[in-house]
């Protein structure tokens, strides 16, 4: 017989260190360390919803920073692989150990710079550009994707939001703006405190 998942929960809070840590995306900010450069929560779940992960598909996650999407790619679908490329050692240290805390060992990290460190990579499933965006990195992510490939970018600056505007305008796809505000205490009340707007752009090769 399986057991009820609520008796299980509430076994679990005999356990201080008890958490839930779900194979779909969006996993807890807190859960990662970082340095505030980060995906946070609720659209890292809407990113890796448009990269689909599958079944021993390959991502590139240009811009891993702290590894967040990267690893939630591999946690979503058995044998996902992931390739971060981030050229700052403070952050695939963090990546490095964000993927063997959450289940990710596997995440192979490259010091390196999009485009220039692409041509050296295996031909990939979908790819994140999460950092480093401009129409060269695009144009060698885009001819590098396997048929069926996705690929999502992210960006939270007016210039990089511009240059996905250009690219949608050229290439279609979708293009979204993501607004999230979160409660907070003001005072002894609560008021939304907003998280930056992320612009985010995706298509299917
Ligand atoms: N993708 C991360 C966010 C990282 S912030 C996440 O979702 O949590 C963007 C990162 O892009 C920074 O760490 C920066 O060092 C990196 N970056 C900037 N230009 C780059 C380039 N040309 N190639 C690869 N990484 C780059």
């Amino acid at each position: 017989e399986v057991p009820a998942f609520n008796t299980l929960a509430v076994d679990c809070r005999a356990a201080p260190d008890a958490a839930l840590l779900p194979r779909v995306p969006g996993l807890d900010d807190a859960l990662f360390r970082s340095d505030g450069t980060m995906t946070k929560q609720e659209v890292r779940a809407a990113t890796v919803a448009k990269l689909m992960p599958m079944r021993g598909a390959l991502l590139w996650d240009i811009g891993t920073g702290c590894g967040s999407v990267a690893i939630e790619w591999m946690r979503a679908a058995h044998y996902a692989r992931a390739i971060g490329i981030e050229p700052r050692a403070d952050r695939r240290a963090m990546a490095a150990e964000n993927a063997l805390a959450l289940g990710a060992p596997r995440l192979e990290l490259r010091d390196g710079t999009a485009p220039g460190e692409l041509e050296f990579l295996p031909a990939p499933d979908a790819v994140f550009i999460g950092g480093g965006l401009s129409e060269e990195v695009f144009t060698a992510s885009w001819r590098a994707l396997r048929p069926l490939g996705r690929l999502v970018a992210n960006a939270v600056t007016l210039e990089s939001e511009a240059l996905l505007l250009a690219l949608h305008k050229a290439h279609g796809g979708q293009l979204s703006k993501i607004s999230v505000h979160r409660a907070e205490p003001v005072g002894g009340l609560t008021g939304w405190r907003p998280l930056m707007p992320v612009t985010q752009w995706s298509l299917v090769k």
